[in-house]
């Protein structure tokens, strides 16, 4: 088949790369020329396991190419794919206007029969609009579709490549069993496509993230509970998770969730709702808990120091909002460099992947370090921000030897408390 994918960030390309895997002839479209000009060369201008590998392979094999001319790339394909960001507006509510100048261009050029299909998360209500956009400027048909992706950054290709499920949301059955068909090679051993309709398939991609969101912020009250009752977070999470009914996922507490995905579909969710007269609010408390869990363990830090951090000199462990990205939309460590910043302290940073992005906001306001343990040298307190495998069992007394005091805020609860104080560290994390 021939398909466009509008949109090269980390939804777009995996989808467009994946698709030309299976044989399918991909055009990427992107607004952003230097991106296209890095992809043309094979070179993703982001972080991605495995996603490289792909794209240098499809397009070597003439499947896989990048251009910024929309207008090409929507007359020589039958489906297009909407991919492109939805980010949050200043009231909450996702922006649709990069979704919105797709369709624009889709109604412009269209020259034949195509099946259009929003990947982005887009609220209830929006496919029908890009349907009403292309409609008030071309008599040609067309079918609309919605096709939400669920992939997670850092295992992107892995959950294309093997979807748990391919959610589509039609109005005719056709467009359906054309879209079916092209997921068929990654559903042979299972037919996982669950047909909807449109509405539906738009409001479950928000639900299942509102969902998991909430699991992490349950958890993140339950750590703050056990704190105060004196229990241990990681015992209860265990209990818990053995109920095959809870399960053992997302049950971590920690800094809460970050990314670009959680925190403003929950926030758009609330607003959805809102805009029908409704209140959701368990989605809002989440949201509220996900923000004071960061100013909780910041309270952790500065009641250490008696609440004056001037002239202290911090490390941190992980910037992304995950391992395996370098994407730091919404990082908590973000808010905890501002905080330190701003009472007066000086701090090292170190991160497998997303340095340079974290440099592009704080200059030379940061130091950054080479390695993890570089970072330790002379440090006041380390903070852990990201659960990368390489900082899962360092070399504590290594550690030990390079801080001034031997002092660990753990934001993602790495490591175990008896054997870290038996070390001489002093050691701070969530629910213990
Ligand atoms: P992104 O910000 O990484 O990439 C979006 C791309 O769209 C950018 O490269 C931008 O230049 C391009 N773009 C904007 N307007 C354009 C236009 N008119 N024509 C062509 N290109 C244009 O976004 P992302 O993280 O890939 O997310 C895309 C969508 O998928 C969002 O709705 C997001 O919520 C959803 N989503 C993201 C993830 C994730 O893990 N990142 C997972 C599932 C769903």
């Amino acid at each position: 088949m021939n398909i466009a994918v509008v949109g090269t960030g980390y939804v777009g390309l995996v989808t467009g790369a994946c698709f030309a895997s299976s044989g399918n002839n991909v055009i990427c479209v992107d607004i952003d020329e230097n991106k296209i000009d890095s992809l043309k060369k094979g070179i993703v201008p982001f972080f991605e396991p495995g996603l490289e590998d792909i794209v240098k392979t499809n397009i070597k094999e003439k499947r896989l190419s990048f251009t910024t001319d929309i207008k090409n790339a929507i007359e020589n394909s039958s489906i297009i794919f909407i991919a492109v960001g939805t980010p949050q507006s200043e009231d909450g509510a996702a922006d649709i206007s990069y979704v919105l100048n797709v369709a624009k261009s889709i109604g412009e050029y269209i020259n034949d029969y195509k099946i259009i299909v929003t990947k982005s998360t887009v609220p209830v209500g929006t496919t029908e609009k890009v349907r009403d956009s292309i409609k008030s400027c071309s008599d040609i048909k067309f079918d609309i579709a919605s096709n939400p992706e669920f992939l997670k950054e850092g295992a992107a290709v892995e959950d294309f490549l093997k979807p748990e499920r391919v959610v589509i949301g039609i109005e005719n059955p056709e467009p359906g069993e054309i879209l079916k068909e092209l997921y068929s090679p990654f559903m042979r051993s299972q037919d996982r496509a669950i047909t909807v309709s449109i509405r539906s398939s738009e409001l479950s991609k928000y639900a299942s993230n509102a969902m998991l969101a909430t699991r992490i912020s349950f958890m993140n009250e339950v750590a703050k509970l056990c704190e105060l009752v004196g229990a241990d977070v990681s015992d209860v999470r265990s209990v818990m998770g053995s109920d095959k009914r809870i399960g053992r996922h997302y049950l971590y507490p920690g800094l809460g969730y970050g990314g670009s995905c959680f925190p403003k579909d929950v926030r758009a969710l609330v607003n959805t709702a809102k805009e029908n007269n409704y209140e959701l609010k368990i989605c809002a408390s989440v949201d509220q808990v996900n923000y004071d869990q960061r100013v909780h363990f910041f309270g952790k830090i500065q009641q250490f120091f008696n609440g004056n951090l001037e002239g202290k000199n911090f490390g941190i462990w992980g910037l992304s909002f995950k391992p395996n990205t370098d994407d730091i939309r919404e990082a908590p460590s973000l808010f905890l460099i501002d905080e330190i910043l701003e009472h007066g302290a000086s701090l090292t940073v170190h991160d497998p992947s997303s340095m340079q992005h974290v440099k592009d906001i704080y200059g030379d306001r940061i130091e950054y370090a080479k390695s993890n343990y570089k970072v330790c040298e002379n440090k006041d307190a380390l903070i852990i921000c990201t659960e990368w495998s390489e900082y899962r069992q360092p070399d504590f007394q290594r550690i030990s030897k390079l801080m001034n005091s031997q002092v660990i805020f753990d934001g993602r609860n790495l490591y175990n408390r008896n054997m870290l104080e038996k070390k001489g560290f002093k050691y701070f994390a969530f629910g213990i």
